[in-house]
């Protein structure tokens, strides 16, 4: 089963095997913007298979099988120690138990066609190694989920920065939403959504991805 490594306060790593892979769509204004949608009045969730799940990769294989506009979004990844339904806001962040960062792989030409259409995103989304994700740092190591930069690079150029305290919806306020619906479980992980500056991924591209300049997700795509 895939899982992700945890990197604890005492420099001991585990593992935590993966229950299921939630993601958060149109978190930050200004990626609303550019995607010329509207604000939601309540988070926008779809899923990712576990078998999309890419711990640390160093390659990628590009699909050019299925598309030739496949999308970065670098995105905050929350991982889940404990479960539960119906959460209460003020105890939803007691369920995390760790942080990382990671990239919700888009590719933007079937999903702007399964839009127009008003079908679903499950193949633009949840393709094979969709979902690479970094090593994680346990939840006692992060003083505040919602003061956290993050940024993306592309053979060395910046081309997306982002902070937590821009999110629409807290990781909180996320946590909290989606136990209203799904039964959360131990391993679930959130992608908690991007912000601007979504631009295409091209064969040969450097990728390194950062949370607080720490935590890194480093791979070549192929
Ligand atoms: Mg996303």
């Amino acid at each position: 089963m895939p899982a992700i490594h945890i990197q604890q306060v005492d420099a001991s790593c585990t593992s935590l095997t993966i229950a299921n892979i939630y993601c958060v769509g149109l978190n930050y204004s200004e990626h609303i913007h550019e995607m010329k949608s509207q604000r939601p009045d309540e988070p926008v969730i779809f899923l990712k298979p576990t078998s999309a799940l890419r711990s640390q990769p160093e390659t990628l294989n590009y699909p050019s099988h299925l598309t030739q506009d496949m999308h970065h979004e670098v995105e905050i990844v929350v991982a889940l120690g404990s479960g539960g339904y119906q959460i209460p806001l003020d105890k939803a962040t007691d369920l995390i138990a760790a942080y990382g960062i990671g990239l919700d792989l888009t590719l933007r030409d079937r999903q702007s066609k399964a839009k127009q259409q008003g079908k679903p995103w499950a193949v633009a989304k949840g393709f094979k190694d969709s979902a690479p994700v970094s090593a994680f740092v346990s939840a006692d190591q992060i003083a505040d989920p919602q003061n956290l930069s993050f940024e993306l690079h592309i053979n060395q150029s910046l081309r997306q920065q982002g902070h937590s305290s821009q999110m629409l919806f807290s990781i909180a306020e996320i946590i909290a939403y989606l136990s209203t619906v799904f039964e959360l479980q131990a391993g679930d992980l959130i992608f908690t959504g991007t912000p601007a500056g979504v631009a295409a991924l091209l064969p040969g591209d450097q990728i390194q991805a950062n949370l607080e300049n720490k935590i890194k997700l480093d791979f070549k795509v192929q």
